[in-house]
């Protein structure tokens, strides 16, 4: 729409100029009267003329009386004098004749006494020229820049057409059977979908219904899914544009749209307005120090005043998602805005398998396949995890031609979604494959020596994706809110397994261990700085929250409020703390040194060994069974 618009309206523009030109050339020339060179000339001859204005072109000039009669009589027309006397009024009566090379002109008007003066020569065409071309070639540059632009990746000039559009959707066909695992949300917003039922009944009570309700959550959770299903749950229009949007709008469109958008929902009321992704528009004004802030800080302005101009009653309710609120305009969060918030949290075992059941509802699964177990094997995952699981594990089904989907299918799924495509055909040279099937057999063994660290659930060699050579995945029995001390000292411990083994084995240690090393020092550091778990500093924290803006106060990131000699003991005692972890693992190890080169060996030969085979050799073996306790 924005181009043929812009284009309309430069013609627009260059219509316009033309028009003013010749309206001044009409109205700013003076008359005259046309005069063919060889009358000219008796009028000189006989002094008819005076005052002229001699270019290159023409020549022009008063007539006087004597002139007049002249003319009137050469031309045969006894009505010249009145008529000339009528056009020029009180003006005196001037002429025009086109200049023929004349080398005696001169001398004539010299002999006469005529008054005779060179001028430049300016035409209406040269005038219109010298003004037209100057200006086409601006706009020429001007168009041809923007053009340039608008074919760009997400185009200036294509904004205004292809993003932030306005998504209406009479209905959704979203209704809670298709979300799982967000019960208590689902239960906060029962009243608004009653509300949006039947806003007489409130409107007549004057209740008090929240304007803006703020959906936060982890990106995939279902927040999008969740807002839509609210209006598919009322029967309600669902109107909703992206935050994202905006980002890089052109001046004026995002506060037009937001504008629109409530414009609409006004008509379509009932409805719901959705604004997804809010942070990218309510970013903090002035966070960003730079791509513009200006613009956005107008959608965010308009956002503002149209929520604050906006009655309630009328039935429109006005939902936003984000995934980062700690970064919102604290005058989006306050009362009257989007003050009502709700949690959207990553789903449960519980959530998850429920969430799997919503997905597989249309897939032919085969007998053997436990949700359950599948949902025990993805802790962390998001619903957009799950269903991405549920359709690769059908297409990996399909592609092996079964006709229902089994276990293998959704393990492989899991496999792939979790470290990344398999990447068989990447080849470790022998000596690599061998340092990695010791340090993964490391992290096994120590995480299976120890008590409260997840049981090994499979180790493999095999290299997925980028970065990850081989991987031992540990399978929690529960979801887990809280960690203890000893849980978290263990977890370390197990990190430090992969560098333990290649110490003990090759007497020498490689690069692999780079992200365990990483993960070890960020969980000593949270102990130290943020959970108070060191005995010599005591139980305080060090760590501010960033959360500035929910605060009033901003304080800026990275400033530190304690002492030099406080940051050199921290410092300290997260370096004890890996120590310690290096130390407890090696110790496991050392006592195990059998089974490391057992395992180990079977797992350069079979790649992959799952948890049940790993604690038969355990088992089988009398090591380390008096070391098994904690600490
Ligand atoms: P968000 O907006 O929180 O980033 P979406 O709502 O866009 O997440 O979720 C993406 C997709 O993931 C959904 O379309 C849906 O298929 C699936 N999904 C996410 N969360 C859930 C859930 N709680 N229940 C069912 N499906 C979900
Ligand atoms: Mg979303
Ligand atoms: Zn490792």
């Amino acid at each position: 729409m924005a181009e043929p618009n812009t284009r309309v309206s430069l013609w627009y523009f260059l219509a316009l100029i033309l028009i003013i030109l010749l309206a001044q050339q009409y109205f700013m020339t003076p008359k005259t009267e046309n005069v063919n060179y060889s009358d000219f000339r008796k009028l000189a001859e006989s002094k008819g003329v005076d005052d002229l204005l001699i270019s290159t072109e023409k020549i022009e000039g008063r007539l006087l009386p004597p002139g007049v009669e002249y003319l009137s009589k050469t031309r045969n027309d006894p009505k010249l004098p009145e008529k000339l006397k009528e056009q020029f009024k009180n003006e005196p009566v001037r002429f025009s004749t086109i200049r023929v090379q004349d080398q005696d002109l001169i001398k004539i008007l010299d002999r006469q006494g005529i008054k005779y003066q060179a001028v430049q020569e300016r035409t209406w065409l040269t005038s219109l020229l010298s003004l037209i071309l100057p200006t086409l070639l601006l706009l020429g540059i001007f168009v041809y820049f923007f053009r340039k632009i608008g074919t760009g990746a997400g185009g200036l000039m294509s904004v205004g057409k292809s993003k932030a559009k306005v998504y209406m959707e009479d209905e959704t066909k979203v209704t809670f059977a298709d979300v799982a695992g967000v019960e208590e949300a689902e239960e906060e917003l029962k009243e608004i979908i009653e509300f949006l039922k039947t806003p007489a009944k409130f409107q007549a009570l004057g209740g008090n219904i929240p304007k803006g309700v703020l959906i936060l959550g982890p990106p995939g959770t279902g927040k999008t899914l969740l807002a839509r299903a609210v209006a598919g749950e009322a029967g309600v229009p669902f109107l909703s544009l992206s935050g994202s949007d905006f980002v890089e709008m052109f001046v004026g469109v995002g506060a037009a749209r937001v504008r629109d958008l409530f414009a609409q929902a006004q008509e379509k009321a009932p409805c719901i307005i959705f604004i997804d992704e809010l942070d990218a528009v309510g970013k903090a004004r002035g966070l960003s120090p730079m791509s513009g802030p200006e613009e956005r800080e107008n959608t965010l302005n308009q956002l503002l005043s149209e929520m604050d101009g906006f009655d309630t009653r009328k039935g429109v309710i006005i939902m936003a998602a984000t995934n980062r609120p700690e970064i919102l305009d604290p005058a989006l969060i306050r009362p009257g805005r989007f003050d009502r918030h709700i949690l959207v949290d990553r789903p449960s075992l519980k959530g998850r398998e429920d969430i799997l059941k919503i997905h597989t509802r249309r897939v032919k699964l085969s007998p053997e396949v436990n949700l359950n177990t599948l949902a025990a094997r993805t802790p962390g995952m998001v619903g957009a995890d799950l269903a991405n699981i549920v359709n690769e594990a059908a297409l990996l089904a399909a592609r092996k031609n079964k006709s229902a989907v089994e276990m293998e299918d959704f393990e492989e799924a899991i496999d792939r979604v979790v470290a990344g495509l398999e990447k068989r055909n990447r080849m470790m040279n022998p000596r690599e494959k061998e340092i990695v099937a010791y340090h993964e057999t490391g992290h096994a063994l120590v995480a299976e020596a120890l008590p409260t660290t997840d049981p090994v659930h499979r180790v493999s060699i095999i290299p997925r994706g980028i970065g990850a050579l081989g991987y031992t995945m540990q399978l929690p029995t529960e979801d887990r809110y809280l960690m203890t001390k000893t849980e978290l000292e263990d977890r370390m411990a197990v990190m430090m397994g992969g560098r333990v083994a290649e110490e003990l084995h090759f007497k020498e240690i490689s690069t692999g261990a780079q992200n365990d090393l990483y993960r070890a020092t960020d969980i000593a550091r949270s102990m130290i700085r943020e959970y108070g778990m060191s005995d010599k500093l005591g139980p305080i924290t060090f760590e501010r929250e960033r959360r500035p803006l929910f605060l009033e106060t901003m304080m800026p990131p990275g400033t530190k409020d304690y002492s030099e000699t406080t940051a050199q003991e921290i410092d300290q005692e997260v370096a004890n703390l890996i120590a310690r972890a290096h130390t407890r693992a090696r110790e496991i190890l050392e006592q195990r040194r059998e089974t490391l080169e057992k395992v180990a060996h079977v797992l350069l030969e079979k790649e992959v060994i799952e948890g049940d085979e790993l604690r038969q050799f355990l088992n089988s073996s009398s090591e380390g069974k008096s070391a098994s306790g904690p600490g």
